[in-house]
This record gives structure tokens, sequence and C-alpha cells, in this order.
């Protein structure tokens, strides 16, 4: 990766060629389309076809028949596994395309984007091609006259809607073992971020999935998103975003099919400091990057950083320095360490939550505003708020933007008290050097993932999934397979 290749890539014209339905480009039904902004510059960057129910409805029949006939569900894993493992080739050998198209419209740093979008999405279709020719069914331990014989069915039409943040890899966490298990998939992007997914659709083809498996939708969450949730052909929807959405999906199964859904919804992490951590250096250097990279829209973000009381006015000096030296910039210079806020409003909305920090009693240590307003790009300046009480709304909701909200603690037990005072459990950070305390929190914290002297960067590995409002799906690992078979009982009288 260089910068001269990046400068290439940054100045090809990216419009689509529309939805991907069964296995070639077209445009919405009603010709309409919407206007992509890039938050690298605030300018446009290309027309995306706005979808339409009856898009949808044709996506759906499309993988419906595909599903039916058995051209991809019935076709053999290890076949499949072929096709998918020459997926993740493809989008190898794409990779800088594929990271300098998904940055271009969701502002993500070229070189997180290049390894967490592009590379990672090649890895998991591997992971998941690998894995499919070993999955077994059992034998029940039934009486001699019966045979119990228990099989993973693929579930049907799997309805997938992502969010912005990181496009390709959380689709891919979906796609890959939804296609490896045999299903057809319809996927809705976000409607500001679907440059990068609808590049895997044709690569898909052209890996050798066969049509109407993998179909793209893109336009508007309460249009097509909507449709995709209320269809009665759809049999799951799994999806990643924010807890509104989540609800509605859950309301639309209800007014539909009873199709499951599988939410990854927000998270508010608590990234807790202990004075008895190895080294307070790295973890203030570690902890910065757990909250400022991407802007902070990460979902696993450690956006509450709880300090215990001796080592509160050092910690939070050095992590106010971490955050002051982050070079913010252009996300397609190689030298930016974090890149642009998605959006606009997000932006304000980031501010708005200074703003009311600031008016409930917290003090600003750094940032706070918006930056490098020249460029007509969205860029905010990492910040950290200190005195956040439990009952401050930063301190209880998202922001999924640059902010760290600091709060002390006393002792353990006020750590893991104040660690789940809040709806989410998504993500938590310990630091420590005594063990027997590192397993006490992980055993206490609310979260789906607590990590230990370090933050972020569980792999592919491990699933990662909330508890409480933070959702109730899992990705990755062999874990994330499960929700794409249904179990299917054969009883047989012998
Ligand atoms: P975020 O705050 O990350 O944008 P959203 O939940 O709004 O979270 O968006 C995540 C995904 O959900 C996007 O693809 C968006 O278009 C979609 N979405 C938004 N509203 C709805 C809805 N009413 N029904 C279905 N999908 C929706």
């Amino acid at each position: 990766m260089d910068q001269a290749s990046i400068n290439a890539l940054r100045a090809l014209d990216v419009t689509p060629r529309g939805h991907f339905i069964n296995g070639a480009f077209c445009a919405s039904e009603t010709g309409a389309q919407h206007q992509v902004l890039s938050p690298i510059d605030g300018l446009p960057l290309a027309q995306i076809a706005e979808g339409s129910p009856t898009d949808v409805d044709t996506a759906v029949r499309a993988a419906r028949v595909a599903f039916e006939d058995g051209r991809w569900s019935r076709m053999a894993p290890a076949a499949r596994k072929k096709v998918l493992l020459k997926l993740g080739d493809l989008i190898e050998a794409h990779a800088l395309e594929i990271a300098v198209l998904g940055v271009r419209d969701n502002g993500t740093e070229i070189n997180m984007a290049y390894k967490a979008e592009a590379l990672s999405a090649a890895a998991t279709f591997r992971y998941y091609a690998e894995v499919i020719d070993k999955v077994y069914g059992q034998i029940a331990p039934t009486s001699h006259d019966v045979l119990g014989l228990v099989h993973h069915a693929p579930v049907g039409v799997v309805g997938a809607i992502v969010p912005w943040n990181f496009p390709l890899m959380i689709g891919s966490w979906k796609i890959a073992p939804a296609l490896a298990a045999g299903n057809s998939v319809v996927l809705k992007p976000a409607e500001s971020a679907s440059l990068s997914l609808l590049k895997i659709a044709e690569l898909a083809a052209e890996a050798g999935v066969p049509d109407g498996v993998f179909n793209v939708v893109t336009g508007r969450g309460a249009v097509v998103g909507e449709a995709l949730a209320l269809s009665m052909d759809v049999d799951i929807m799994v999806f990643t975003g924010s807890g509104a959405t989540g609800r509605r999906l859950l309301e639309y199964s209800a007014r539909s099919n009873l199709k499951r859904c599988y939410l990854e919804l927000g998270g508010k992490s608590p990234n807790i400091i202990f004075a008895d951590a190895p080294d307070l250096a790295e973890a203030a250097k570690i902890s910065a990057a757990g909250i400022f990279r991407n802007s902070g829209q990460v979902c696993v973000a450690g956006s509450r950083l709880l300090v215990q009381h001796e080592i509160f006015e050092d910690f939070v000096a050095e992590i106010t320095l971490h955050a002051e030296s982050f070079r913010v910039g252009d996300p397609l210079e190689l030298n930016s360490q974090i890149g642009a806020v998605h959006s606009l409003p997000e932006l304000e909305a980031n501010l708005d939550f200074v703003t009311q920090a600031e008016a409930e009693g917290a003090e600003r240590r750094t940032g706070g505003t918006r930056i490098l307003t020249e460029t007509g790009g969205y860029y905010m300046a990492p910040t950290v708020m200190t005195g956040v009480k439990q009952s401050d709304n930063l301190f209880q909701n998202e922001v999924f933007g640059p902010v760290l909200a600091v709060t002390p603690f006393k002792d353990e037990d006020e750590a893991i008290r104040l660690a789940n005072a809040t709806e989410y459990g998504l993500a938590a950070g310990v630091w420590t050097a005594n063990l027997s305390r590192a397993h006490r929190m992980v055993a206490g914290i609310r979260a789906g993932v607590v990590h230990v002297n370090t933050y972020g960067g569980a792999d592919l590995t491990v699933p990662l999934g909330g508890v409480g409002q933070s959702g109730n799906g899992h990705d990755k690992s062999l874990h994330a397979l499960d929700k794409y078979f249904d179990l299917k009982t054969a009883w047989i009288k012998i």
C-alpha cells in the first residue's frame, strides 16, 4: 500500500450500477437515486439507487428461487468452500481498491480500512469456507428400534442489515457464514456506505456464487430495511446498528412471519484502570486508541474510562496527551491516524453530547470541537471529559464519536457497580496486575467481551456479541454459524 496508488484510486468515479439482484446490477424500479456525500470533503461522491419495497420483493424472490432449486443450498459443502475461498482471494487481490472505495464513503482512516475492512473480509470468507465441510450432524442416543438424526439445515433466505462504520467487516461477518451454510442472502447496506459491499457482490459472482444467492439492495433504512424485515419470505434477520432500529426489527418480525432476529446493538463500554495496572503508560496509549480510532465510531469503543482515585489525575493527563497527539486528517493520507466523522449530522450530535455534558457539570480536558473546517470534511478533535457522573447523559448513552467520558472509582466493588450501571453490555476493559482481581472482574462485568490488560483487537476466532440492550446475536467464530442453520430431526423407525 503506497500513497501514489491510493491517490490514483481516489480520483476514480465510483458511481455504482444500482442494486445487485439475481446476479446483475440493476436500477431501482422507480429509477430513484440518492446522493452520497464524502465525509472527506463534504462533496458529492456518488448517486446510489434508492431502493423501493418492490426492489426488495424482487431480490427476496430471486433469493427464494435460488434457495429452493438448490443451486447453492444443495451444493456439496466442499464445493461451496471452493467458491468462498476464491471470493476471499478476489477480495484480497482487490484489497486496496475496496479499502479506498470504503474510505471515500465512510471516512475511516485508510490503514484501518485496509486491514479491518478489506483484508479482514477476505479472512472472514476464508474462515467460514474452511469450516463448512467440517460441520457434522448428530446421531441421538435413542433405543435400538429407532434412529434419531439431527441435521443442520440452512434456514433459507437471510435478510442482513448493516451499518456504515465498518460495512465490509461487519457485512462479511454475516454474509460469509450465511452463504457457507447454504443460505441465500439479501443485504441492505447503510444508505451512506454501500460502495464496498456492492463491490463484494460483483466479486462474489466472479468467484462463482450463483445468481440470486447473494443480493444487495441499497437505499434507506425506513424503506428498504423495513420492507426486508417485514417480508413474509425472509426467514431470519441479522443486524448490526442502533438499539432503536433493533427494536423496530423485533416489531416487524412480530407483524410479519415471526422471523428470528439477531441483533448486535450499541455499547457504552467501560475501560477500568486500577492503580496496580502492570504498565500505566501502555494502558493510556491503548485506551486512547480504544476510544479514538475511527473517530470513536466503533461499537466496542471503550468510551467510559473508569480510573482508580489514586492515579486519577496522572492517568487523565497521560490520556489527554495521547488524545492531543493523534494526527486527525484526510483518511486517505497514509500518515493520518484518525479520519473523518461519517456525516455532518453525526458530527453535530457528537458536539451536542459535549455541550450537554458541560451543562451537566463535566469538564472538558481537550477537544470537543469541529476541526479542519477548511477541508469541507467532517473532522472532530479527540475529546476527553472528566467529572462525568453516573446519572449523566454522557455516562449512559452511546455517542458513537471521539468522546471519552472519565469517572473515578474507589475500589473493585465500585468499579463493577459503575461498569454495570448502563443498559448496555457489549465490551469492557480491565487493567490490573492482580490475576485474581482480573478473574473477579471478568466474572462481575456484564459484557460480551472483557479485555484484560489490552483493549480491542479480539480476532475472528472468538465470538462478538452483547448482553442486555447491546443485543442478542454473536458474529465471528464457530458460534456465529449456529444461527444460519435450523436443527431438523429425522426420527426413523427401524
Ligand atoms: P446507526 O446509528 O449506526 O446509523 P441505524 O440503526 O440507524 O444505526 O442504522 C443501521 C442500519 O439500519 C442501516 O443500514 C440503516 O439504513 C438501517 N435502518 C435504519 N432504520 C431502519 C428501519 N426502520 N428498518 C430497517 N432498517 C433500518
